[in-house]
């Protein structure tokens, strides 16, 4: 069965003074229908870049798609006209925001809000927007939704906004939830039940998600599969289950080391990755990594690896994992 979300080879920047700086660099990756993908990496890694470039946002952001095919249901969507994007992204995918404030109008209530992107999608009446407006408030948790959908979002905590945002989202009954960094603004509580929340709607609704964070925990809560971004390509990318296992690119591993514990509290040996992202501008030759990376090989500043087969269900871009190469190379389980 074709993937939900299928990315190949994409591609994608914005012109500078001297030609295009390529924010995305040949991305790959798929989404089973009603699974999770969370694209993770620091910021700048081109996270929020591959989104917008899914949604066809990216245009409005000053930059383009340059190569590459993005198929939503077997659909491609990199040579729709902006006016079938609307209806698209209307009626097919929806995306939410790390910053609920700025996605909400402040004059209007929460409750016209709603109801006016149900209007958007579906052919209703008014009062039958409103009152869906409401139940749409119940679904997402807010208690006592009558009353909110009568507020104005300045007279809601962040969560709460959140939370409204969500709705708004799923009026449109969306295949495909892009959320980018949706907790990142809000406190650890509120931050778990809006991640609880996402899942649940995820269960009863049958869709598809994919999720930005930074955030290991993050990831390590909500995804099926993760993809790992750096410097706008993927790294490596595996079921959620084998990345947290057995980690393979050595910046995965580094990623992984910077999670906090469970109670919170930072790993005692916490070693964060010596270095920093490299600018889009001035990318290292061969591995984009390699500055960085304590297994780095001469090969690796040479040759930009290609994504090798570490096991069934996990890909890496390293050379570490090329079988035909130097086999001696390869870490076992224990030194990685
Ligand atoms: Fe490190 Fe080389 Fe692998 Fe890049 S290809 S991550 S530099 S070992
Ligand atoms: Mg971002």
């Amino acid at each position: 069965m074709e993937p939900l979300l299928q990315i190949k080879e994409l591609t994608a920047g914005f012109a500078a003074d001297h030609g295009i700086v390529k924010a995305i660099d040949r991305i790959s990756l798929a989404i089973s229908k009603g699974q999770t993908l969370c694209l993770v990496g620091e910021s700048g890694s081109g996270k929020s870049v591959t989104s917008l470039a899914i949604m066809r946002l990216l245009e409005f952001a000053g930059g383009r798609i340059l190569e590459g095919s993005v198929r939503l249901s077997g659909d491609e969507l990199t040579n729709q006209s902006q006016r079938q994007m609307i209806r698209i992204r209307g009626n097919r995918m929806a995306m939410i925001f790390q910053e609920p404030m700025s996605a909400l109008n402040p004059v209007f209530t929460v409750g016209e809000q709603i109801a006016e992107s149900i209007r958007l999608h579906q052919r209703k009446r008014k009062s039958e927007a409103k009152q869906m407006a409401v139940e749409m408030l119940r679904l997402v948790g807010i208690p006592d939704p009558e009353t909110r959908a009568e507020q104005y979002p300045h007279e809601l905590s962040g969560g709460m906004c959140q939370r409204v945002v969500i709705a708004i989202a799923l009026a449109c009954k969306p295949e495909l939830l892009i959320a980018d960094e949706p907790t990142t603004a809000l406190d650890v509580t509120v931050q778990a039940q809006l991640l609880d929340l996402l899942q649940q709607l995820q269960r009863e609704l049958g869709m598809t998600m994919l999720l930005i964070t930074h955030d290991m925990g993050v990831a390590a809560r909500m995804a099926d599969q993760i993809a790992v971004m750096y410097a706008g390509a993927v790294v490596e990318i595996g079921t959620a289950e084998a990345l947290f296992d057995h980690p393979a690119h050595p910046y995965t591993v580094g990623l992984m080391q910077s999670v906090p514990s469970m109670e919170g509290e930072r790993l005692s040996e916490l070693r964060t990755i010596r270095g920093h992202v490299p600018s889009l501008h001035a990318l290292p030759a061969g591995c984009r990594f390699h500055p960085r990376c304590p297994l780095a090989m001469p090969r690796c500043s040479a040759e930009a690896p290609s994504m090798l087969a570490v096991g069934p269900q996990q890909q890496a871009a390293c050379w570490l994992y090329d079988e035909d190469a130097h086999s001696s190379n390869r870490p076992d389980q224990e030194s990685r």
